[in-house]
């Protein structure tokens, strides 16, 4: 065991940035209820407001009360589409249909199944080998009068394809537009551009979603804690609040606020979109010398959603002849926390549903591994993870009885 860990698995949670540790350690000292009606409660009251209004403008929203703070991000989609729909029955009973895709996250995923169960009819819109969404059958699932909702991700959590949101919300809108379009952005907070204000001007636009309803994310992914999140809801748009208690959150959304750690959120985000171009032009590099060390000294690997646009600090490889646990094991032996894109269920290893989705050969599906970056990687630690990788995959492949050591390729 190594006394420094190489941390790639950055889709999964980040490291708190020291600049926001010290600004949750004044907060929490700053005790107050903020609710209350004394005079540092209410000063306090007013610096949530100021953390409001400066995630507000970091993603463009024209209005600061858009901005909701949650729990975290499975908080904010569960709002948004319990919330959503509750809103669109009750104004017209017969709008009751979701569109999502099939590569969402849980969140999403499990929300829209419930729903499903509950009588209400979701169109799950399935994604090609690439990665990329199925756009004729999402024009042929947007029905007038009868879709509620439509809830996309900005870019996948295990492979880092981006979805073309601009171009998704407008034809929505552009259906109906009284469809409330939700985006599930916790992937690319911070890292794409991202303008909630900028109506697109072409479909090649980026970031311009001005056609977008509501948006999610979590603190945890941006440098920040976990235990906080933001939906974003456009003033107008159809919401029903979902958390029921007190009036906290102009009423939308109920419970004391953790302030320390909005604050905190606030401090990430501001933090990372100072530096954000720079820092993604960096990531990016880094992540494409991984992948191209990759690809020229394993063979029988494959790069899911290379042929896609993909979020800058994601890579997704598939490792022919090698059982994904033994090579996650061994990086973790070797100091490298990488991630698997197969969920391990009661002791039986089931594969992706995003990479099933994507139709990954059977032989690549169980060796499957996800490294993300963070601002905070350095080359040597990408050099030294690539090292590792090279050992561990030929190491297990020696004894794996899929992979044939002698002919040097897979048994198929
Ligand atoms: N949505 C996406 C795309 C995610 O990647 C994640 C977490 O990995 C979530 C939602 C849920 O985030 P949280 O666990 O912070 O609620």
């Amino acid at each position: 065991m190594t006394d420094k860990w190489i941390y790639l698995d950055n889709n999964a949670t980040t490291m708190v940035a020291p600049e926001v540790a010290e600004t949750i350690r004044v907060y929490l000292d700053k005790f107050w209820n903020p609710s209350s009606m004394y005079e540092p409660a209410l000063a306090l009251a007013r610096e949530l407001d100021d953390a409001r209004a400066s995630v507000a403008r970091s993603l463009g929203a024209v209005h600061s009360d858009e901005i909701i703070f949650t729990s975290c991000a499975t908080e904010s989609n569960n709002a948004a589409l319990v919330g959503g729909l509750r809103a669109a029955l009750k104004a017209d009973p017969k709008r009751r249909r979701i569109i999502t895709s099939r590569v969402e996250h849980p969140a999403i995923l499990e929300v829209c199944r419930r729903l499903e169960k509950d009588g209400y009819p979701v169109d799950w819109i399935g994604v090609d080998r690439a990665g990329k969404i199925d756009l004729r059958a999402y024009v042929q699932a947007l029905r007038p009068g009868e879709t509620a909702l439509v809830s996309m991700m900005h870019a996948n959590n295990e492979t880092g394809v981006i979805f073309p949101i601009e171009k998704l919300s407008r034809l929505a809108k552009q259906t109906d537009p009284k469809i409330t379009f939700h985006v599930d952005a916790t992937q690319t907070v911070a890292k794409l551009p991202i303008n909630l204000g900028a109506v697109p001007k072409s479909d090649a636009d980026r970031g311009a979603f001005g056609y977008v309803d509501m948006l999610s994310f979590s603190g945890h992914k941006i440098h920040a804690p976990k235990g906080v999140g933001v939906l974003y809801v456009k003033r107008g748009t159809a919401f029903e609040h979902f958390m029921i208690g007190g009036h906290q959150e102009k009423g939308r959304r109920a419970g004391t606020e953790n302030v320390p750690y909005i604050m905190g959120l606030a401090k990430a985000l501001s933090l990372d979109l100072a530096t954000l171009a720079e820092s993604s032009a960096r990531i990016e590099a880094l992540r494409d010398r991984l992948q191209a060390g990759i690809e020229a000294r394993v063979p029988y690997v494959v790069v899911n959603g290379k042929d896609a646009p993909r979020t800058p600090n994601t890579l997704n490889v598939a490792v022919y002849g090698a059982e994904g646990e033994a090579i996650l094991a061994l990086m973790s032996a070797n100091g490298v926390c990488v991630s698997s894109g197969s969920a391990c269920t009661s002791g039986s290893l089931e594969p992706s549903h995003v990479l099933t989705a994507m139709k990954v050969p059977e032989g690549a599906l169980q060796g499957n591994f996800r490294f993300s970056l963070s601002r905070y990687t350095t080359e040597e630690e990408i050099d030294r993870a690539l090292e590792v990788f090279v050992d561990v995959v030929a190491t297990i492949r020696k004894t794996s009885s899929k992979w044939d050591d002698a002919k040097g390729e897979p048994i198929s």
